[in-house]
């Protein structure tokens, strides 16, 4: 049974050729794009940075996993911080390694909705948000709201990335035509 790690899974919503191209016909994208932003954890303080007080005042926390290696089928990921919450939901947090530039990328959003998914699964708990910690600007604490749609856009791009890969299906091209401009497969993607 494939799994998949959520960076996967965003590269699947960024254009869903990522998902052929790179695990169908095997062909390895300059994966910069996307990890740069996965990979901010260069993070050799960032455990010196960890165990603020703050959450707890902040966000209510009652009880907090720490480094979590999640797997539920067809999914598996490391959650920074899986937290339980006062009122008895979860949430994931993530650290990221950066400086908060009011907004959110819609990579983090992502990742955190996989998260959820994973984290829903295992801890049987409902998960109604997020959260990210940026820690080049003050730990600035972000809140994401993470609501069923989201959840199930996630579990819905699982389903069709295996359609792809299992099926040898060549999918649409991404609605964005402005992603192909740099796209590495652009030569070798019919349009
Ligand atoms: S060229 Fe465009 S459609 Fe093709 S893989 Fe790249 S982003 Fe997707």
């Amino acid at each position: 049974m494939q799994s998949f790690y959520p960076s996967q899974v965003i590269e699947y919503l960024y254009c869903p050729r990522y998902t052929y191209f790179e695990y169908v016909l095997r062909i390895p994208q300059n994966e910069e794009k996307f990890y740069k932003v996965m990979r901010g954890r260069e993070l050799h303080d960032e455990k010196l940075e960890r165990n603020k007080e703050y959450l707890r005042k902040k966000i209510g926390v009652k009880q907090k996993f720490t480094d979590q290696y999640l797997g539920i089928e067809g999914l598996r990921g490391k959650v920074d911080e899986v937290l339980q919450l006062k009122d008895g939901t979860y949430a994931p947090l993530d650290y990221k390694f950066a400086v908060w530039k009011d907004k959110i990328y819609d990579t983090y959003r992502q990742q955190l909705y996989c998260y959820a998914v994973l984290i829903e699964e295992t801890f049987k708990a409902k998960v109604e948000k997020g959260f990210l910690v940026y820690t080049r600007s003050k730990h600035k604490l972000v809140e994401v709201k993470i609501d069923d749609t989201a959840k199930a856009e996630i579990k819905n791009s699982m389903a069709k990335m295996l359609l792809i890969i299992e099926g040898n299906t060549f999918p649409k091209a991404t609605k964005f035509k402005k992603r192909c401009v740099n796209c590495t497969y652009r030569n070798i993607c019919v349009k």
